[in-house]
């Protein structure tokens, strides 16, 4: 467990904040739902904590649904906290519903839950901002997959989202805040220049997206959405040099399936598709 600020932690892929009685919660991770046991994991870490500092955990904040950050819920929800908060979208029926941007004082600490639609496909991502430190918090809105435009190393060369224009207007809105500090839901911890970069890269790729989607269909109006999709991809992926054998690997799968269907298309297809409807 890491110590980011005062009283701001993370565990794998979980934030505790500390109040002036409890923890809150962001995120509970999946680790031990994975282990089948808290022994060694991020549940572990974070009692511990919260029996050190004699703070029941209280509050539990979920950015989205996706499971890598809900599973471990039961973990928490068996230590009664009074209330598990998301958006009203989301799958794991959180007992305060989020639908607007919503400033909230829990246990002294001030919070704003921002509906950042545009990843998951359950329309169901917040971010949170805290104020007073001026941290983000925005779940899996940040994905530069590099450090710039021209050099995607990480797994893909594309983000993972569902709604392009709605990715958009969110990665818009987390732009316009004024953040000393940013921790992605996958843990990853950003200072203010670095963070706007990742976010920068991230808008960068998906405009990029939007453009040669837009383009390509009108140029081919014969052409199958499934064999443009496969165009704006590849082009993308030679543009940021995303190594060929891990693209190549990504469209064929694994023995977890094909990541390129599952992760890297549906962004694509969400402007493909949304097009032909704007035509009717
Ligand atoms: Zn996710």
């Amino acid at each position: 467990m890491q110590r980011i600020t005062g009283n701001v932690y993370l565990s794998k892929r979980t934030v505790a904040i500390e109040g002036e009685n409890s923890l809150i919660i962001v995120d509970p991770g999946y680790d031990a739902a994975v282990s089948k046991t808290k022994k060694g994991t991020s549940v572990e870490e974070l009692t511990e904590l919260s029996r050190i500092r004699g703070k029941p955990i209280e509050y539990i904040i979920l950015t989205h649904s996706h499971s890598d950050h809900t599973a471990n819920l039961p973990f928490y929800v068996m230590l009664r906290p009074r209330a598990v908060i998301g958006h009203y979208r989301n799958r794991c029926g959180p007992g305060w519903k989020i639908n607007r941007t919503t400033t909230q004082k829990l246990d002294g600490v001030e919070l704003e839950l921002i509906p950042t639609p545009g990843h998951s496909s359950a329309g169901d991502d917040i971010s949170v901002y805290l104020p007073q430190k001026k941290i983000l918090l925005p779940g899996d809105l940040c994905q530069p997959q590099g450090e710039d435009y021209r050099n995607a190393d990480n797994v893909s060369p594309v983000p993972f989202f569902s709604d392009g224009n709605r990715y958009l207007h969110s990665l818009e809105a987390l732009l316009a805040k004024d953040f000393h500090l940013m921790i992605t839901a996958h843990g990853d911890i950003y200072d203010a220049h670095r963070g706007r970069k990742a976010l920068e890269v991230t808008r960068q790729t998906v405009t990029r997206i939007r453009d040669l989607a837009t383009k390509l269909k009108r140029e081919n109006p014969d052409e199958t959405l499934d064999k443009i999709a496969l165009w704006v991809y590849d082009t993308i992926a030679y543009e940021r040099s995303f190594d060929p054998e891990a693209l190549e690997a990504r469209k064929k799968g694994n023995k977890h399936g094909n990541d390129f269907t599952r992760y890297d298309k549906p962004g694509i297809d969400s402007f493909l598709k949304q097009q032909s409807i704007s035509r009717l």
